[in-house]
């Protein structure tokens, strides 16, 4: 049995899913702002779900020093292009998980990659997990059509369980 715990994820490292996220921005023929960009690799760079108010303490002066509305509509945008999940319960933001480059059955035309995600949240350490949730198109209500889904899972983690 396999003892040790990470979180490490072996695809890309930070610059390449920077630069990743540049191109799907641009292939959608939006800005891709030095603040767009540094709000997101701080998301990556943390790993966790950050809340946004840590995130102000973190930006660096050399993007202008931002108010918070502009860093909100920043995360606000990249959430709208599926870079970032917001964690309703936590009121934090996550980068997504998955590669898009390599994961194109998500992509729904005009450049947009969002998926719905659902996420398991260990409620002691505050450890979020991402996976690909179901659509649910199966069992909606006739006629319905959903503009934003949460799907939230609380529990313990397995290092937590230990
Ligand atoms: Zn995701
Ligand atoms: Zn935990």
């Amino acid at each position: 049995m396999n003892e040790t715990h990470n979180h490490e994820h072996p695809t890309l490292d930070i610059t390449e899913r920077v630069e990743q996220a540049r191109r799907i921005v641009e292939g959608a023929n939006e800005r891709f702002t030095p603040l767009r960009a540094h709000v997101l690799e701080l998301i990556i760079t943390d790993g966790k779900a950050v809340k946004a108010y840590d995130l102000l303490d973190r930006l660096r002066p050399d993007v202008g020093s931002p108010k918070p509305p502009t860093v909100y509509r920043a995360l606000e945008f990249l959430s709208r292009h599926g870079l970032i999940h917001r964690v309703e319960a936590l009121n934090a933001f996550i980068a997504c998980d998955h590669n898009h480059l390599h994961d194109h059955n998500h992509d729904h035309g005009g450049g947009s990659h969002r998926h719905l995600a659902e996420f398991f949240i260990c409620e002691k350490c505050h450890d979020v997990e991402e996976r690909h949730a179901n659509d649910h198109a199966a069992c909606k209500p006739d006629g319905f059509a959903i503009t934003r889904s949460v799907v939230e899972h609380y529990g313990t983690c397995n290092s937590c369980a230990a």
